[in-house]
C-alpha cells in the first residue's frame, strides 16, 4: 500500500490550557515550598540513578503536568501528601479534559441523526477536543475532528466489531503503516463503554483516511460540542436541516 499524505498538511495540534494539569503542578509544588525543598533535593530524595535526567523530568512536569505514576509515588511519599488527593485532582483534570468526548460518546444518537447536516456545516464540522486523532509513524498527525470521523463510520470504515457488545467506533488511532502495530481507542454503540484495542488491520483505517474527501473546507471552528448539542435544539437550526440533507451525497465520495 502507498501512502500519499500530504506532509505540508500535518501539523500536531498546540496543547491548550485543558491539556494542562496545573491543579496537580501547583499541587506538588505547595508541598514542596511547604516541605522547603529544592529541585535539587527533590530530585535527590527520588533516589533515581541519573540525577540529570530527574531534574529533567521534573522541569517538564512543571511544565506540561506531564509525569510518570512511578515519580508520582515517590513526590507523594516523599512530600507527604495523601494519596487520595492525588487521585482526586488527577480524576478532575481527565473529567475535565475529555469532557467533550463524553458529550460526543453519550450523544451519539443525535449526533448521527444529525450526521449529513454536520458533515457539511464546516463550523459544526471542524470540531475537535481531546481524544480524537490519527497519529502515524513517520508521517505526524493530520487535524482530526467530528466532521471526519462522521464521513468515516459513514464509508463504514474507523468502526470494529467483536470489541464490545456491538460495534464500536473508532475516535482515535494511533499506529505504523510499516509494522501494522497500532492503538485505537473509541465507544461501543449499545452500552457506551470505551475501548482501547488493537485493529487487525491498520492499514485499512489509513486507507480511509487517505481517501476521504472531506465535505466541507477544514478550518478552525469557535463551536465546541456544547454549541452543538445546544443548536440542535434551536428552531432555526432545524428549519435548515432540509436544504442540507442532500450532502450526505458528496460525503460518501461515489461509494455505496
Ligand atoms: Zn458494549
Amino acid at each position: 500500500m502507498r501512502l500519499n499524505f500530504s506532509v505540508s498538511t500535518l501539523s500536531r495540534p498546540q496543547p491548550q490550557s485543558t491539556d494542562i494539569n496545573s491543579e496537580l503542578i501547583n499541587l506538588i509544588q505547595n508541598h514542596q515550598q511547604a516541605a522547603q525543598l529544592s529541585n535539587v533535593q527533590l530530585a535527590t530524595k527520588l533516589g533515581y540513578k541519573n540525577i540529570n535526567k530527574t531534574m529533567r523530568n521534573l522541569r517538564d512536569f512543571k511544565q506540561t503536568g506531564e509525569i510518570a505514576d512511578s515519580y508520582l509515588h515517590k513526590i507523594g511519599e516523599i512530600l507527604n501528601i495523601d494519596f487520595d488527593e492525588i487521585r482526586q485532582v488527577q480524576a478532575r483534570y481527565l473529567r475535565d479534559k475529555f469532557s467533550d468526548r463524553t458529550l460526543f460518546i453519550q450523544h451519539f444518537d443525535q449526533i448521527w441523526a444529525h450526521r449529513a447536516l454536520i458533515i457539511g456545516d464546516a463550523s459544526y464540522a471542524n470540531i475537535s477536543f481531546p481524544g480524537i486523532y490519527l497519529s502515524v509513524a513517520y508521517l505526524g498527525a493530520p487535524g482530526y475532528n467530528i466532521g471526519i470521523l462522521l464521513q468515516h463510520y459513514m464509508n463504514g470504515h474507523w468502526r470494529a466489531d467483536n470489541v464490545c457488545c456491538d460495534r464500536v467506533y473508532i475516535i482515535a488511532a494511533g499506529g505504523s503503516p510499516l509494522s501494522g502495530n497500532n492503538s485505537c481507542h473509541g465507544f461501543c454503540r449499545r452500552c457506551r463503554s470505551q475501548k482501547s484495542f488493537k485493529v487487525p488491520a491498520f492499514g485499512i483505517m489509513l486507507k480511509a483516511h487517505k481517501e476521504l474527501k472531506p465535505a466541507c473546507q477544514q478550518r478552525e471552528t469557535d463551536k465546541t460540542m456544547a454549541d452543538l448539542l445546544h443548536d440542535f435544539q434551536s428552531y432555526k437550526y432545524r428549519n435548515v436541516k432540509s436544504d442540507l440533507t442532500g450532502i450526505s451525497s458528496i460525503a460518501l465520495t461515489g461509494k455505496k
